[in-house]
């Protein structure tokens, strides 16, 4: 099967200009000069679409989703619904890492594993974190190391929770194993073995994450932060921490376009920042006393809208911001064959409507999965 995307503005994702790519299988080919009707000459399967004005970029990476499903934290009323294929196609979103959350006696890790495995059946690439808030952090095989060598899809540990009233309270010392654990793991099975922690609204903010590069020998590079917008100090707390070479999060949310701008006006190193979802799971809402007063669910959509409008930003360049989707997500994580058009990449691609209001079109690993506003794939059990 050969597809051929002519004429498109190509952020790979930096811009490249007016360019075609070609498509074979489920990779990217070539970019640039293709000699479309070579192609159509041969005796296969072939398509073109003809991508003039528009936006074309890489699938979108989300690090952070509760596939599976999350919340709970108002009794069981409160816990959250699966991820649908179509929530994360419709998105845009070609990539996902799922994880669970403050509940980890009612969901489980191998119930994650299954829906990932799920989804990548129908269409999509997908990874998962073992662990989920606490410490000693759950596992499938009964330790994180061996999750990592025996079990292709994990490639990190998290979210574990630290400043927040809903996290185990562990010591440094016990965070710091378990942030080493998985970087071994991840060393002996060639992944990126990082540990992503979930910031809550504490007052401790980031200490941890300072004192671990600081009284262990722990890289940077293992260490990924998320919810990092709560206040103004965390975020600043966060710059910190990207200028020594931690890569960081931001849970996309209506203000997201604002922090980002702080950000980078502030000194942040924005090639160790990216922008997650957080889909599906729980938003909820406690008083100053920690008392939970509501609910309500995130949508991997949001992840799409506030690049967008993130996009749109006079103080920052398209590329710049498409980055923050694609190659800085693709480099904390270690998906080399993610997250960039480039030749041999898989070829997970975006073409963005005019407006730029929706992903009208959607490839994954060489497969439409939206083409002009329709979807062509839906979940096995999507109506
Ligand atoms: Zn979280």
């Amino acid at each position: 099967m050969i597809t051929i995307i002519k004429n498109g503005e190509v952020y790979a994702p930096q811009y490249l200009g007016r360019q075609t790519i070609l498509i074979i299988g489920d990779k990217i080919a070539k970019i640039g000069n293709v000699k479309v009707d070579k192609y159509l000459d041969l005796d296969l399967e072939a398509e073109v679409i003809d991508a003039a004005g528009r936006i074309v970029m890489p699938g979108i990476i989300d690090p952070h989703i509760h596939l599976i499903g999350g919340g709970g934290e108002g009794g069981f009323a409160t816990r959250t619904p699966e991820v649908q294929l179509t929530d994360l196609t419709q998105s845009g979103i070609t990539t996902v890492v799922g994880l669970l959350g403050t509940d980890g006696t009612t969901r489980h890790l191998t119930s994650l594993l299954a829906k990932a495995r799920a989804l990548e059946e129908e269409g999509i690439t997908t990874y998962i974190y073992t662990g989920n808030y606490h410490v000693p952090t759950p596992t499938i095989t009964s330790c994180v190391k061996d999750d990592f060598i025996l079990i292709d899809k994990v490639l990190g540990v998290g979210e574990i929770a630290i400043s927040d009233s809903r996290s185990a309270q562990p010591s440094l010392h016990e965070v710091a194993k378990l942030v080493a654990e998985a970087r071994i793991g991840g060393l002996l099975s060639n992944k990126a073995g990082v540990t992503h922690f979930h910031t809550g609204p504490g007052k401790e903010k980031l200490t941890y994450l300072h004192q671990l590069l600081e009284q262990y020998e722990i890289p940077a590079s293992q260490l990924y932060a998320t919810h990092i917008t709560r206040s103004q100090a965390l975020v600043d707390d966060a710059i910190a921490l990207s200028n020594k070479g931690v890569y960081v999060d931001i849970t996309c949310s209506d203000d997201t376009k604002e922090w980002i701008e702080y950000f980078k006006k502030h000194g942040g190193k924005m090639d160790h920042l990216t922008l997650s979802s957080d889909g599906n799971g729980s938003l909820p809402q406690f008083d100053e006393k920690g008392q939970f007063l509501g609910l309500g669910v995130a949508s991997p959509y949001t992840l799409f809208e506030q690049m967008v409008r993130t996009a749109k930003s006079d103080q920052l360049s398209m590329e710049e911001v498409f980055k923050l989707v694609t190659s800085n997500t693709a480099d904390v994580l270690k998906l080399n064959h993610k997250g960039r058009l480039i030749e041999g990449c898989d070829a997970d691609i975006i073409i963005l409507d005019e407006e730029m209001t929706t992903p009208a079109y959607v490839v994954a690993k060489g497969r439409w999965m939206v083409k002009d506003g329709e979807i062509l794939v839906k979940g096995t059990f999507e109506k």
